[in-house]
């Protein structure tokens, strides 16, 4: 994996520029999926807060969907109920809070240390409460936050409002990120 990821990072920097952003973050290009691509036979369900996609391959499948590392929910179009805030919180830090969503456009909520409770498709993932979060996500959130915004047509603000510490990350700090986790 070490050897192939240098011409996995240089693909995905040349498949995604600002100018493609919003037709990419709808098809397969996506960073996290080219990566994947190149990497598994996987299963392809997708997380239904972050969209991160499950990483276990078919022929190894047993029991729960997961995935080594969530991402931020706003990137899948969550937002704080009520704002046109898109949410900064990343699921393996949500499932550990005390806070509640909402699984449906209803009003019920379910609490994120109960996740699965939220409906068939939350129940069928093992999301591990985790607080260490993956730089990666946090620089591209910053680095992209223009697009998600226009993408969504929603903003980073209120809740959602970006913290400072996020724009430490430089691009090499986001792969290092990701360079030391695999
Ligand atoms: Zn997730
Ligand atoms: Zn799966």
């Amino acid at each position: 994996m070490k050897k192939e990821l240098p011409s996995i990072i240089s693909d995905i920097i040349s498949k995604f520029s600002t100018e493609t952003f919003p037709e990419k973050l709808e098809h397969k290009d996506r960073p996290d999926e080219i990566l994947i691509d190149h990497l598994c036979d996987c299963c392809w369900v997708q997380c239904p807060f972050c969209a991160a996609i499950c990483t276990n391959t078919i022929e190894n499948h047993d029991g729960d969907h997961s995935v080594p590392f969530h991402r931020n929910n706003g990137l899948n179009g969550w937002f704080y109920r009520g704002t046109t805030n898109l949410s900064i919180c990343i699921c393996t830090s949500a499932v550990a809070s005390d806070r509640s969503f909402y699984p449906n456009s209803s009003d019920d909520t379910v609490p994120w240390k109960e996740y699965r409770k939220g409906g068939p498709k939350y129940a069928s993932w093992r999301i591990t409460p985790d607080l260490s979060e993956l730089p990666y996500w946090k620089w591209f959130v910053y680095r992209f936050q223009k697009d998600l915004e226009n993408h969504y047509e929603k903003t980073y603000a209120g809740s959602g409002k970006i913290p400072d510490e996020w724009k430490k990350y430089s691009k090499e700090d986001a792969i290092d990120s990701l360079d030391r986790y695999i």
